[in-house]
Parts: structure tokens; C-alpha cells; sequence
């Protein structure tokens, strides 16, 4: 199985291409990327995380509390449109291990992707999905969550997974 990459990767600050297509290759991405997903644990993940640079998304949220679930693969994603309002929530990443800070963010967007029938699809979402899909999109242009700290905090999270690295706990 491929590794998530950790900060500071140079791959995780690259921008993803837009697929000219869907291939064959590109839903085995996504498989590749689903079953990375699942095995840590995951609510999302983007192709970079995993090396590749290509715009695919996989989703995975089970949200009990809300009764919600839902589980996909957006090729091309883009949103669209932002809410005014915002929430603050605490996030966290998979190539930030064990870091966590509240990140504001808009509650609902409108987003638009190509899905594994290669269907245009165009929605709006709130929530948790809508938190998670904006991180995940965030990352496909080389954004991670700390961006939306200050620096020093953004250097401190850094620092702390290049310890657990070398510390070898993760
Ligand atoms: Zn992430």
C-alpha cells in the first residue's frame, strides 16, 4: 500500500493537474486512494497526499451523532460558491499527524466534480462534508489547514511531526 506523505513533502505544496479525462488508470488511483483512506482512519484524502499529482478526491464521512453518511470519489473538483457564514471547527490531517487547531471556514458551499460513472455532478453542502471537502480541495492546490495559522504556530505543528518521524511514532 502507497505511504501518505507527511509535512514538509514538497509534493503537498504542488498544485494538481486537471484529468483531461477519466482513464482506466485514474479510477485505480482512486481505489488506491480509498483503501489508503480507510486503513488510517480517514474522513478524505487527495491524490497528493499519496504522490500523485492529479485532481481525485475520496470522501469517508460516518458522522453517527447526525445520523449522516456518506462515502465517494470527485474527479475535478472545483467549488463554485462559499457561504457567508462561517464556523470554526477543529481539524486535523493525514499528512499532519496528530495535529489538530479550529480552522474557520464557510458552512455550506456549492461544489462541482466528475464522479466514478464520469457524470458531471453540481450540489450544495453543509456540514461536516462541507468542512471536509474543502479541506481536501484545499490540497489538490497545495494548501494544508496550518496555511490558516500564523506562521509561528504553522512552524511549531512542523516541527512536531518531523519529531514524531524521527522519533519513529508515526
Ligand atoms: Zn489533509
Amino acid at each position: 500500500m502507497k505511504k501518505i506523505l507527511f509535512v514538509p513533502h514538497p509534493i503537498l505544496r504542488q498544485k494538481a493537474l486537471d484529468l483531461k479525462s477519466i482513464e482506466k488508470e485514474d479510477i485505480l488511483i482512486a481505489e488506491e486512494m480509498k483503501e489508503v483512506m480507510l486503513n488510517a482512519s480517514g474522513l478524505g484524502l487527495a491524490a497528493n497526499q499519496i504522490g500523485y499529482l492529479k485532481k481525485i478526491i475520496t470522501i469517508n464521512i460516518e458522522d453517527k451523532k447526525n445520523n449522516f453518511e456518506t462515502n465517494y470519489i470527485l474527479f475535478n473538483p472545483k467549488i463554485l460558491s462559499y457561504s457567508k457564514d462561517k464556523i470554526k471547527m477543529e481539524e486535523g490531517c493525514l499528512s499532519i499527524p496528530q495535529q489538530y487547531a479550529d480552522i474557520e471556514r464557510s458552512s455550506e458551499i456549492e461544489v462541482e466534480y466528475i464522479n466514478y460513472k464520469k457524470k458531471l455532478i453540481k450540489r450544495k453542502v453543509k456540514g461536516i462534508e462541507a468542512r471536509v471537502l474543502q479541506h481536501e480541495i484545499d490540497h489538490l492546490s497545495g494548501k494544508l489547514f496550518i496555511d490558516y495559522l500564523s506562521s509561528l504556530k504553522r512552524n511549531i505543528l512542523i516541527k512536531k511531526v518531523k519529531k514524531l518521524v524521527k522519533n519513529k511514532e508515526i
